[in-house]
């Protein structure tokens, strides 16, 4: 049965109304709202920060940087997406780890290449998924 929509003089009233009414009397009554949402795990893994610049030395012990290269993981489109041979500098006594600016925007385009379909993967793996049992 449809039902016609009140108006609400305040908030309160409005929650107090929706506490004791079911929305489903009142669908066709509600709006269409757009609502953009950008979940953060989409985004590549925030955990290596990326140098402004180019440095020998690590901004947070100043040891000593090396290259390397690494596999770098992330969240895209519901699934995880790895990035094999990503470039990245590496300290020697603590092994934090950073990505030059051209490494990043490399890394970003993948990502951004995987959301629009364009991502041609080079193999494709299952990955195993393990739930921790909780302790009693
Ligand atoms: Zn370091």
């Amino acid at each position: 049965m449809k039902k016609k929509l009140p108006t609400f003089k305040s908030v309160e009233e409005e929650i107090a109304f929706w506490e004791t009414h079911s929305l489903a009397d009142y669908w066709d009554e509600l709006e269409d709202v757009k609502i953009d949402v950008r979940l953060r795990h989409e985004q590549p893994s925030p955990r290596i920060v990326t140098l402004k610049k180019l440095m020998t030395r690590c901004p947070i012990d100043q040891s000593k940087l090396l290259k390397t290269l690494m596999d770098y993981s992330g969240w895209s489109q519901g699934r995880l997406l790895l990035v094999r041979r990503v470039p990245v500098l590496e300290c020697d006594e603590h092994g934090h780890r950073f990505f030059t600016p051209a490494t990043a925007r490399r890394v970003e385009a993948v990502f951004e290449n995987d959301r629009k379909g364009k991502l041609k993967p080079d193999e494709t793996m299952s990955v195993p998924v393990v739930i921790l049992k909780q302790a009693a």
